[in-house]
Order: structure tokens, then C-alpha cells, then sequence
């Protein structure tokens, strides 16, 4: 039985003599782990159409236990941008990690992580926006997809609103613990909380819903901020670290 869909490449490892395990994050089955038939010869019809950051069309043909790619067609390749700027090329690396972390669910559809790393990678190859700014918004993103979206405005342990700020706009709460799920008013902070800026928290909020005029508009001290925390949520929502994680510079 043969069937199509469309997907990212994540990674790749070999088989046997001329073949690879192709794992992919697709749109309509989740994340796939499926053969790549020859794809290691240099007559291969593939080419590189299944390197990692390549968005492809494929035709797949069910087996026993893994897949077979029959059929593949370049969307649109990101792996020659990302490959010539290292921190773009770490940061993405980070974001296919997480996004195969992410989606558990195999042959389920995962339209939405799929859309989301997607975009991220596209802005990350552009270069229009900061690495490290595309990279913390798709990681705050693809947690709420989720569902261990970071709590920036009210309590994650009790649900209270921090009231208006000193100048009227929306005030915040002055902690925040990863393992709490974001911040804590002061009744409920613990031990070994973090205590950022207010703005570094506006920020946060504008790094979750994509907000890039929040973004733009953030100080470069708040900036490091927020992806010191955006780090310390991700790892502790992920359990164990992302091993890639720890070469980007922040
Ligand atoms: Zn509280």
C-alpha cells in the first residue's frame, strides 16, 4: 500500500551497505522513521533531496516495520543557508531535535508542530530575524502545541493575576521557576526562583504568541534573559537536556 504526504527531514543514519533511515517529521503521520532505498550511491534518484532541513513531498510504501520511501520531491531545501552561518545552523539543529521530541505520537497528524517548525526554519534561513529570537519563540511555540506552555502573566501555581503595572499597562509577578511552569506570585515562589525583569517577562509573552514588535523592540539585556529562561523551561520540560542545546551561545 502506497500512500503520500508531505514532511520535514530530521536526521538521517545508515543501513547496510547504500541505504539510510530517513526519520521525518510528517504533516498527515506524525513523526515517520522510514528506508531510503540506495540513497547513499551516487546514481541515487533521491539525491540530496532527504538531508536534514529539506521539506519534501513523498510517496511512501507501508512495510512490516518500517516504511519505504518510493518517491521524493524538494519543497523547498534549508539546509544550505542554515549550513553556512554556525549559529543558524546549531539553532535549527535544536529545533528539529525538539520538534522530533515533541511529536510522540507516530502515524497521528501533527499539522500544527509541523506548520510551526516549518516557518521557524524558514525564518531561520532568511535571516531577517536574530537566530536566537526565531529560535526561543519556535521553543515556547512548539511546548504550548504541546501543552507545557510557560505561565508569563499569572501565577502557574495559583492562577493570580499580578494587577496593573506602575505605569497602568499589565503588571507581573517578580518569579520564576521552570519547574513551577513560569512564574509565581510571592506567596507561592520557591526556593532558587529566578527574579527577572519585568520587561524580560513582556518579552517572553511576545516570544510565545510570535509578537516580533515585542521583540524588536526588546533590549538586548532582556533578550539574554529571556533565553536563559527559555532554555531553563525547555530543559526542564524535555526532563532530560537537549544535547544540542548546549552549543548555542547565549
Ligand atoms: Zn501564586
Amino acid at each position: 500500500m502506497l500512500y503520500r504526504d508531505e514532511a520535514i527531514v530530521i536526521r538521517t543514519h545508515k543501513l547496510g551497505e547504500a541505504d539510510r533511515i530517513i526519520t521525518l517529521l510528517t504533516r498527515q503521520h506524525g513523526l515517520v522513521r522510514a528506508v531510503a532505498k540506495g540513497v547513499r550511491r551516487t546514481t541515487s534518484k533521491f539525491g540530496s533531496r532527504l538531508e536534514p532541513f529539506t521539506h519534501v513531498d513523498l510517496q511512501l510504501a507501508v512495510g512490516r516495520n518500517l516504511d519505504t520511501i518510493t518517491q521524493a520531491e524538494t519543497q523547498g531545501s534549508y539546509a544550505a543557508p542554515l549550513g553556512a552561518d554556525y549559529e543558524r545552523y546549531t539553532a535549527g539543529t535544536v529545533m528539529l531535535e525538539t520538534a522530533e521530541r515533541l511529536v510522540v505520537e507516530e502515524r497521528e497528524p501533527a499539522v500544527q508542530q509541523f506548520l510551526l517548525l516549518l516557518g521557524a526554519l524558514r525564518a531561520m534561513a532568511s535571516g531577517e530575524r536574530g537566530a536566537g529570537h526565531v529560535l526561543d519563540s519556535y521553543l515556547l511555540r512548539s511546548l504550548a502545541v504541546a501543552g507545557y506552555a510557560p505561565s508569563c502573566v499569572d501565577c502557574a501555581h495559583c492562577g493570580r493575576s499580578p494587577g496593573p503595572g506602575p505605569e497602568g499597562g499589565q503588571g507581573h509577578h517578580r518569579w520564576f521557576n521552570p519547574s513551577m511552569g513560569g512564574v509565581l506570585c510571592s506567596t507561592c515562589r520557591i526556593p532558587g526562583s529566578a527574579s527577572p525583569a519585568p520587561e524580560t517577562l513582556t518579552l517572553l509573552g511576545g516570544l510565545l504568541a510570535g509578537d516580533w514588535r515585542v521583540v524588536e523592540a526588546a533590549e538586548p539585556r532582556h533578550l539574554r534573559e529571556a533565553s536563559g529562561l527559555v532554555a531553563a523551561f525547555v530543559q526542564w520540560q524535555l526532563e532530560r537536556g537537549l544535547r544540542s542545546l548546549e552549543y548555542v551561545e547565549r
